[in-house]
């Protein structure tokens, strides 16, 4: 078992310059263990960049990752991968021509690498099952991943990042999972499902850090919330202190933004 630190992830001034673009301006923030944070602003204030630096596909220009207490910098993404962090995309990633099972089994954490006699069928079919039907696709396990509605794509990327993670439950370690937009291009109830997921997934002790632009899967599903502008992080709160933030209604949440009615109209 891996020790665990309360504070479980630690960003600190976290700077990621694109030529004459600062995409991060020195980005603080951390995350205790087992909370589900929300990371939100308009386009392009840094918030997919900020993931890549998590996650390992971008090299920050300067700041410091810790996960765990240990650095993440320099280490690739599989590695990071290893120590507990995985992330979804922007827009789906998922092999097309495989079918759902097929898609889960591709990446699962600990099977043993894939021969070219090797059949992917036949790779953990029942944990690959297990994540299928926690995403809440047990009817769509063998269908091919082309014939999907997108909601279902995104929530097979989603199953296929916790495929990656140690299993749920504090003797498997801790994990992390950064999800870009989980909800982006559904509809209010697939996001609605989509969310629900996003905090059954926290509720087992991953620690969850997302972006999102649509308030509904921010208020009442976030722990927390971080407001990123311009690359920089203008708020970090309870979402109600958030919701009443001067700056973040003037410059984002629009003044006549309100947050309980959001909430009972979701009722
Ligand atoms: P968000 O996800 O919040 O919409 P991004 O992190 O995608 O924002 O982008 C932040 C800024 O960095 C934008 O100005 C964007 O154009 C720029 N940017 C992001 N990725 C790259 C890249 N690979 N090369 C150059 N500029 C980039
Ligand atoms: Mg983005």
């Amino acid at each position: 078992m891996s020790v665990k630190s309360p504070l479980a992830l630690q960003v600190q001034g976290l700077v990621k310059h694109f030529d004459g673009v600062r995409a991060l301006d020195g980005v603080d923030f951390e995350v205790p263990a087992g909370q589900c944070v929300a990371l939100i602003g308009p386009n392009g204030a840094g918030k997919s960049t900020c993931f890549a630096c998590l996650a390992g596909q971008q090299v920050p220009t300067a700041g410091q990752v810790l996960w765990q207490g240990q650095s993440l910098l320099g280490k690739p993404p599989a590695e990071r991968q290893r120590l507990g962090v995985a992330r979804t995309f922007q827009v789906a990633q998922t092999f097309e021509a495989l079918t759902v099972l097929q898609n889960i089994q591709l990446v699962l954490r600990g099977a043993a690498p894939l021969a070219w006699w090797d059949r992917l069928d036949h790779r953990q079919p029942e944990r690959a099952l297990q994540l299928a039907v926690q995403a809440g696709l047990q009817d769509q396990a063998l269908a091919t991943v082309a014939d999907l509605p997108y909601g279902a794509k995104k929530r097979l990327e989603l199953a296929m990042a916790l495929a990656g993670l140690p299993g749920p439950g504090a003797e498997h370690g801790p994990s992390l999972l950064l999800l870009d937009e989980p909800a982006a291009g559904l509809a209010l109830a697939e996001r609605a499902d989509m969310m629900a997921l996003v905090r059954q997934v926290a509720s087992q002790g991953v620690t969850v850090l997302y972006t999102e632009h649509n308030m509904d899967a921010v208020f009442g599903v976030a722990d927390r919330v971080l407001v990123l502008m311009q690359g920089r992080l203008v708020a970090d709160g309870l979402p109600e202190a958030v919701a009443q933030d001067p700056q973040v209604r003037e410059r984002y949440l629009g003044q006549e933004f309100d947050m309980k009615g959001l909430l009972d109209a979701l009722r």
